[in-house]
């Protein structure tokens, strides 16, 4: 093995080590702030179990469901789904996005008024 190679797999050791830290230490959220077109227009803790109806300003919605501090969207009317199809979200910074309806349901520490 080469120097250069060697240094090149440490370096990727690093990095997997980083991603893998970041991915089983990244906390778990407090709080799901959906926005809409970059708006805030609710927040939900997410240690309360609800399904929340949420519509749009040009009507159209996305059902919410958070259920023991994950965030899923079980319904929307959206063309793509996509949305529908993310998998449910739990920790800070993670994020489901409704691109047709200009809808983001970001995950936080605290709650964004
Ligand atoms: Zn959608």
């Amino acid at each position: 093995m080469k120097k250069g190679d060697f240094v090149l797999l440490a370096v990727t050791g690093v990095l997997l080590g980083l991603v893998i830290f970041i991915v089983f230490f990244k906390p778990n959220a407090g709080f799901a702030t959906v926005y809409e077109d970059g708006t805030v227009i609710a927040s939900f803790p997410l240690n309360t179990d609800i399904t929340e109806k949420i519509e749009t300003q040009d009507g159209h919605y996305n059902i919410l469901k958070i259920s023991g501090g994950e965030v899923s969207v079980l319904e929307a009317d959206c063309k793509n789904q996509i949305c529908v199809n993310t998998r449910p979200v739990k920790r800070i910074g993670d994020s489901i996005i409704c691109l047709p309806h200009k809808i983001s349901i970001v995950l936080e520490k605290d709650r964004k008024e």
